[in-house]
């Protein structure tokens, strides 16, 4: 996108404090002209802008930036760029001073400005650290010598995006390609985990929806998910819309149907991500033994090791090998309800027989122990004794949002679409005026980012 703007808003009469001289700004905010290519504003170039006299010319000056490596400190990384010990000491105490070191990370990006002088002295200028998409640690040496730091906040922008397709392959890949973030499309399988078994109930031409914020930096790039607010399946299998909604009485953030009915199900639907539904319940023919019986439970063949998840919440009743079950779980649920888990690789670590646990709590691997011709899971669902089948189940729902919660749920629900029917009307606004879209006269808005299929509103910051 060209000419993007940069506006790091510097707190009141912050400094920056860099290169060959000291320079203080004292304004609140100040828009920085900054490369495209960098997402660090490079001290030179803020320095530029707000003098017209800077002579760098006696030096050679260089910016370094690297990714922080395992075990590495921010001592280490700037002994590793060959800035002197004494300097880097002073940059660390002064970095310290606004962040906490010890939560630097590997893969952490810093920046490292050095300058050599005439003479051939290596000296460091100037450090940037970024711990968080929108905080940005600016670390610089004064004329004296002294280090200090300065924190800057990147403005972020709150929008909203609404996405609606039909399915194509799969709707991590159509939902991606029209922007959504994997943290997004993971969250929309979690709202419907629990009606719909994805890797069998989904098929090309069922249609879905999502609605969800974006945070956008000053360039229009998104720089962290936001929430789901709206989740919508319109296919074979389900035809259902959930709305993101906290009740006040408990704090706990859910999705809701339009009557108020918590998407969380007493048990999910199928306990393994990834799976492939293998075997049904029913009469077959057994693998291995040859006659006919009643398969209790449903296959789900998956790859040795997949974490299997408690389907409910529940007390462990059995924990270890039992038959020709393999390495064997199950769990009493409320309501007469159990679940068994069998040919488990192994099992997960802290829980035993009589330990509680909690709906998608991990309780061991996909393996083949016992009777078994391959990795894969045997699930089981037995309602007072007797054995039920998993994918065709009724299930006890969760919470019902009831009175004064409804009441609240219901605003927000209608909230929720008046953002979905704005969001529509500008993309079809948008939509039927590509010309004026691509108008040179936007070029610098930075909202108007390029942005295929979806529009952005700016509603908060
Ligand atoms: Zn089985």
């Amino acid at each position: 996108m060209k000419n993007a703007w940069f506006e790091w808003g510097v707190g009141a009469a912050a400094a920056v404090l860099v290169g060959t001289g000291l320079v203080y700004v004292g304004v609140n905010s100040r828009a920085v002209d900054a490369s495209p290519i960098s997402n660090e504003p490079d001290p030179r170039e803020l320095i530029a802008s707000y003098t017209s006299a800077l002579d760098a010319n006696a030096y050679s000056s260089e910016m370094k930036r690297v990714s922080v490596l395992r075990n590495e400190t921010l001592s280490s990384v700037l002994d590793r760029i060959g800035a002197p010990r004494d300097e880097a000491n002073g940059a660390v105490q002064a970095a310290s001073e606004v962040l906490d070191l010890r939560g630097m990370r590997p893969g952490d990006d810093v920046t490292a400005w050095l300058e050599t002088d005439d003479g051939g002295d290596v000296r460091l200028v100037g450090v940037s650290l970024r711990p968080a998409a929108d905080r940005q640690i600016l670390v610089s040496r004064a004329v004296d010598g002294s280090w200090s730091s300065h924190e800057l906040m990147a403005k972020l922008t709150l929008g909203i995006n609404y996405i609606a397709a039909d399915v194509d392959q799969s709707i991590y890949q159509t939902a991606t390609a029209l922007g959504a973030g994997d943290q997004q499309v993971v969250d929309f399988a979690d709202i419907f985990g629990y009606d719909i078994d994805f890797q069998r109930e989904v098929h090309t031409g069922d249609r879905f929806g999502m609605l969800y914020e974006t945070f956008e930096d000053e360039r229009g790039q998104p720089v962290k998910s936001g929430v789901v607010l709206m989740a919508a399946m319109d296919g074979a299998g389900l035809t259902k819309t959930f709305y993101r909604f906290t009740p006040s009485d408990d704090g706990v953030v859910d999705y809701f149907d339009e009557n108020g009915q918590s998407a969380k199900k007493f048990l999910m639907k199928t306990p393994i991500n990834g799976a492939r539904l293998s075997s049904g319940f029913g009469n077959r023919r057994h693998p291995i033994l040859g006659y006919t019986k009643l398969h209790k439970g449903t296959d789900f063949a998956a790859p040795t090791g997949t974490p299997i998840y408690a389907a409910g919440n529940g007390k462990i009743v059995s924990y270890g090998p039992f038959s020709t079950y393999g390495n064997y779980a199950k769990i009493e649920h409320a309501n007469g309800y159990t679940t068994a888990y069998a040919h488990m690789s192994r099992y997960a670590k802290g829980l035993k027989r009589g330990s509680y646990v909690k709906q998608g709590q991990v309780i061991g691997y996909v393996g083949t122990t016992g009777a078994s011709t391959g990795p894969h899971l045997h699930y089981e669902v037995y309602v007072h004794g007797k054995p039920v089948n998993a994918m065709t189940l009724k299930l006890p729902t969760g919470r019902k949002l009831e009175g004064d919660q409804l009441l609240a749920f219901q605003a927000e629900r209608a909230r929720i679409e008046a953002l979905r029917d704005g969001e529509l009307a500008q993309q079809q606004l948008a939509a039927a005026m590509p010309a004026q879209r691509a108008g040179a006269g936007y070029a610098s808005v930075p909202t108007a980012a390029p942005a295929p299929a979806e529009t952005r509103e700016t509603t908060a910051n």
